[in-house]
């Protein structure tokens, strides 16, 4: 944990670049694969693909390596302060990308408690145009009321700036592990439900992003009542867990609610996807 040491801008920019110029490459080769076929470097752009394919791993962990560790929630039953891997830079982290994982777990540190992490995110007016597609959801909070009810989970929203975009960090703590949903939600800006469960395991489910719209409860009021959702003023240093419904900053939020995927810049919902 302490070894961690998290890039800067300057190093992040560097690394993505790297990372890109693959992607991009083979993204490329794969596509014009039938028209580069016929030319006489075909055999050159072969070695060259098994050389790129060869390097993503490692470009992969040097990113991973340097995606910061960032308080992002407390947890309600232990109190403790959760460090979670974050590129809280922009939405052209990697860390965002829906179909891999490029997220560093191992250095997280987490409560016994801590479950899984899903989240909003409040999109500014440009989003960059990258090689990777992500699913950041909404532009507001939101729970999954099957999990509450199918659970006594308890739900942390939080507030934290990613580059010109606001997020809202949802964390999901339990008590009682492990824990299995019949329907599972993706974890935030990925198509997988994942989930820690006792002494730190991990566990994958699938859980298409397409049908999170039907999981989800943007009226978080009657859930805090009940006291099943805690939230975290914006800009808070002390992370203080609050559960008064009069005085919560994340109710009637200004914000799209519907759940969207950007790929190559383009912002669409995902219900023009089916
Ligand atoms: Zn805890």
């Amino acid at each position: 944990m302490l070894t961690h040491t998290p890039f800067t801008a300057e190093t992040r920019r560097q690394y993505l670049q790297k990372c890109f110029a693959v992607m991009e490459w083979l993204h490329d080769f794969e596509w014009r694969r039938p028209i580069y076929f016929r030319q006489p470097n075909f055999r050159e752009r072969l070695r060259q693909q098994t050389a790129y394919r060869e390097q993503l791993p490692a470009l992969r962990d040097e990113y991973r390596a340097g995606v910061p560790m960032l308080p992002l929630s407390r947890c309600p039953y232990c109190q403790t302060l959760n460090y979670l891997s974050f590129d809280h830079y922009g939405l052209d982290g990697l860390w965002w990308r829906s179909d891999e994982r490029w997220r560093n777990g191992a250095q997280q540190q987490l409560c016994p408690h801590f479950w899984t992490l899903s989240g909003a995110v409040k999109l500014a007016e440009a989003v960059a145009i990258v090689p990777f597609r992500s699913a950041p959801g909404p532009e507001v909070p939101f729970v999954v009321p099957s999990a509450l009810r199918e659970h006594p989970l308890q739900v942390v929203i939080s507030q934290i700036q990613v580059g010109a975009h606001t997020a809202y960090p949802i964390a999901y703590f339990s008590e009682t592990k492990p824990l299995t949903l019949a329907n599972p939600f993706p974890e935030w800006s990925t198509e997988w439900a994942v989930w820690v469960q006792e002494h730190n395991r991990y566990e994958w489910a699938r859980a298409p992003y397409l049908l999170f719209k039907e999981q989800a409860d943007f009226d978080l009021a009657p859930w805090m009542a009940q006291g099943r959702v805690a939230w975290i003023a914006p800009g808070d240093p002390s992370f203080t867990l609050q559960q008064q419904v009069q005085t919560c900053p994340y109710l009637d939020l200004p914000g799209d609610q519907e759940f969207v995927l950007i790929t190559n810049g383009i912002v669409s919902s995902i219900n023009q996807k089916l």
